[in-house]
């Protein structure tokens, strides 16, 4: 944790569940975070596109934020199947995920366009969750610091801190496989991470937090919470997340 930095846990649902499940997960998380779990966190959670809506509902009078999992970079347009981020800020959200891995890989996603996605979102007035990490090659190779600071260089646009930009740490070998880099190896990459964003950056690890590891990872100096895929499908897995953070750091 960071001194006077406030920590967010933040539950990316992917392409899962149906509505009536999203519905009740969300209720479900409110209703964990208006009894107070997670106290010491912010707590968001990004939905599928079509389920932001309800899922806006469902959080409705409760603490807990609400994220989309992408946008598009213009405005409007003849961009099939694409969503502006506008649109999102309409509905209910206040953060977007960008250039998550999956994304990277599946959608050809360049540094470059996620630099222009997030200074769409930032126009918008949604706070961008910029994704950076290395693959398991560029670990073995001993290139991890330098991938993820070259990922940095491209992807956050200027006045990302200013915007209250927040970045998230996940190695593609660690998203849901059950594997996490050594506690030393996330505090190595944090901490490039902080020199890059200055001090007020919040910086979140995300790749397999699970409630067994929560509190270690969220303890190491420069975290600032957690970016959580398949844990936050449970809610109770999630709360217990969120009440692994020690107020005060
Ligand atoms: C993610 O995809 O953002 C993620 C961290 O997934 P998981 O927690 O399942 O590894």
């Amino acid at each position: 944790m960071t001194p006077g930095v406030q920590p967010l846990i933040a539950g990316n649902w992917k392409m899962h569940g149906t509505l009536a499940e999203a519905k009740a997960l969300a209720g479900a998380v409110a209703a964990g975070a208006g009894a107070g779990a997670g106290a010491g966190a912010g707590l968001l959670v990004a939905p599928p596109f079509p389920f932001l809506p309800a899922v806006a509902a469902a959080l409705a009078g409760s603490p807990v934020a609400l994220g989309a999992q992408d946008c598009h970079a213009a405005p409007k347009g003849a961009h099939t199947g694409d969503v502006a981020a506008a649109m999102l800020r309409e509905v209910g959200a206040t953060h977007v995920i960008l250039g998550h891995s999956e994304r990277r890989a599946d959608h050809g996603e360049t540094d470059a366009v996620v630099q222009a996605k997030a200074a769409a979102a930032m126009a918008a007035g949604l706070i961008p969750i910029v994704c950076v990490g290395e693959s398991e090659a560029q670990r073995l190779a001993g290139e991890a610091e330098a991938v993820v600071r070259g990922q940095l260089a491209g992807s956050l646009p200027p006045a990302f801190a200013a915007a209250s930009g927040i970045i998230a740490y996940e190695p593609v070998w660690a998203i849901g496989t059950g594997r996490t880099p050594t506690e030393a190896d996330i505090a190595a990459i944090h901490a490039a991470l902080r020199a890059v964003a200055g001090p007020a950056t919040r910086l979140l690890y995300g790749g397999s937090v699970k409630p067994g590891n929560a509190k270690e990872i969220l303890a190491l100096p420069n975290v600032d919470g957690a970016l959580v895929g398949g844990a936050s499908l449970v809610a109770a897995d999630f709360l217990a997340i969120a009440a692994a953070v020690r107020p005060g750091g």
